[in-house]
Formats: C-alpha cells, sequence, structure tokens
C-alpha cells in the first residue's frame, strides 16, 4: 500500500520476458502480469551459472516460462525455490520441474494462518496457488548447497502462513519474495495472512546483515537494515491510527479504512480492510480491542 513515511524505490525499467543480471551470479527474467498488488509483474530469479536454481518460477503463463526455460537453455536446473504460494509466484513449478528435472523446495503447501471461523471462507482464495506441493519441505534455517551457490532459508509468515525468503550467503544478499519489497509493503489479509507473524518476521530480517534484498515485485531494496525498520515503524503507525481512532468510538472496518488510508487507490480498498482486520486480530488477542465474538471484516470494534 502506498505509504509516504517510507522511503519507497518505485525506478525499475526490465522489460518483460528479458534476461539481465541482477548481482553477481544471479539472473532475473519478468513476467508479463502487472497489476495493483504485482507492480510491473513478478520476478523469476536464477542463481548460478551451469548448475543453477530458479526461485519462483512465477504465474502458469506460457510466454513466461519459455523465456524462463530459454535463460536457462544449455545449462541444469537443480533446484527450485518458492518463497510462497500465491498464483502468481508457484503455477509455473510443474511445467518448469517436467523440463528440467530440478527438485523442488519450500517452506509446505498453501495454508491458512490460523483455522476458520464459523462461515468463514478464505477471502483471497483466488489469489492461492492450492495445488503446489515441494519435493521437501525446509525448516527455518536449513542450507541448501548447489554448484557455487548456497542459499539458507529464512521463515518469514506473515504475508502467508508458507512464506520464506532465501539468503544467498555468496552475495550476501536476500531473496525476500513479498515480505519486503522496495515499491510497495505487502497484502498483510487474514485468514491467509497474519499481522503478529509478518511483525516478528520483519524483526527477524532487522536483526540480519544483509544489505541487499531481491524481491519478487520491483527493483532491489538497498539499505535493507534501515528499509525494514520504515516498514516496522510504518505498521507500528498503523496500529497507532487503529488505536487512534477508537479512542474517539466504537467503529467498523470500512470507517477505519476511511480514516486511515487517505487517498487510496480504489482497487486497493477490499485489501486495505484486510490489513486493518488483520492489525485488528492482532491488537484482539493483546487484549487491546474488543469485538463480539472472533474479530471479523464485517465486526465493530471498541478499545478494550
Ligand atoms: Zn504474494
Amino acid at each position: 500500500m502506498a505509504s509516504e513515511d517510507i522511503p519507497f524505490d518505485k525506478r525499475f525499467d526490465l522489460a518483460p520476458e528479458t534476461v539481465d543480471e541482477v548481482a553477481p551470479g544471479v539472473r532475473r527474467v519478468l513476467a508479463n502480469n502487472p497489476s495493483p498488488f504485482t507492480f510491473k509483474g513478478t520476478l523469476s530469479y536464477i542463481v548460478g551459472r551451469g548448475k543453477v536454481a530458479i526461485i519462483d518460477p512465477g504465474p502458469l503463463d506460457d510466454t513466461h516460462i519459455a523465456a524462463l526455460l530459454d535463460a536457462v537453455r544449455g545449462e541444469t536446473v537443480t533446484h527450485v525455490f518458492v518463497t510462497h504460494t500465491h498464483r502468481d509466484h508457484s503455477p509455473a513449478v510443474p511445467k518448469i520441474k517436467a523440463a528440467t528435472g530440478a527438485l523442488v523446495l519450500a517452506q509446505g503447501p498453501h495454508r491458512a494462518a490460523r483455522p476458520l471461523h464459523v462461515g468463514e471462507a478464505p477471502r483471497l482464495d483466488a489469489s492461492n496457488d492450492t495445488e503446489f506441493h515441494p519435493d521437501r519441505a525446509l525448516a527455518d534455517g536449513e542450507i541448501v548447497s548447489g554448484a557455487g551457490w548456497t542459499i539458507e532459508a529464512v521463515a518469514t509468515p506473515g504475508h502467508t502462513a508458507n512464506h520464506m525468503a532465501y539468503a544467498l550467503k555468496e552475495a550476501a544478499l536476500i531473496f525476500s519474495g513479498d515480505h519486503v519489497m522496495a515499491w510497495s509493503t505487502p497484502v498483510v489479509a487474514p485468514p491467509d495472512g497474519a499481522m503478529s507473524d509478518y511483525m516478528a518476521s520483519l524483526h527477524k530480517l532487522a536483526g540480519r546483515s544483509e544489505a541487499t534484498y531481491l524481491p519478487g515485485h520491483g527493483g532491489p531494496v538497498r539499505d535493507a537494515p534501515r528499509f525494514v525498520a520504515h516498514y516496522i515503524r510504518h505498521r507500528q503507525g498503523r496500529e497507532a491510527s487503529i488505536l487512534h481512532r477508537l479512542a474517539k468510538g466504537e467503529a467498523d472496518i470500512p470507517t477505519l479504512v476511511r480514516a486511515i488510508y487517505i487517498g487510496l487507490d480504489p482497487r486497493l480498498v477490499r485489501a486495505a480492510g484486510l490489513s486493518v482486520l488483520a492489525h485488528l486480530e492482532d491488537l484482539c488477542a493483546r487484549g487491546l480491542v474488543a469485538t463480539d465474538g472472533e474479530p471479523s471484516i464485517e465486526g465493530r470494534f471498541r478499545l478494550a
């Protein structure tokens, strides 16, 4: 979501389905799936030379799959890593695996961050790739080595419960998926996402030394620990705005969205409502806010 308190960098001029080297030993290919949620499109990364790994094969788009396979022509794809199971990141996996025989690694299949409440549907279900299954599930901190590269799995739940970032040891950088991006903050939408997990994952990255992140959308994040600190302060600011509004009286989520998001792109109103719900779930769990029954998108909220 757009916000003025984070030093966003929206420069990004890569053409779809072309290959460029974004960091030493790291190439990227942009899928042609731009949207308010994907910016210019999803980035697939290629790590190494000769025997390579692919991070996030991307959407089920034959042009993108062909471009990605073209980019590694004459090389062997030994591993595929998936950051999370949204439909712009993982549905190309079966075709890339069939063409290359690569081992597919991820935290696990898609799952919600918490059990569904009675009558509740997974709200962004159309965006989930529920078909995805890794060949091998990765644990937090697990190291995977290939030909000339070493990758550490960094569990970063929040945007999705199974979100994983990947640290490339040789280049001291992190493939941050949708967890941290230079152009925007990600949507954190219950029940697939959870604000408490997301904040814990930000604090986890803030304690790491890697200065550069390569996200799933948009250009590199530079000065990453400082940028992550801005992300944390931004969410703390959102939380403070919600509490400030509730101090004036009980409110529903549309009222809170209008009070908090000024000049919001109309296409993002629903996602903003879900982000506010994510904050309210967290605030209710911490005993700061109350509602009747489980926190829900239709609920009314008040200070506890
Ligand atoms: Zn995503």
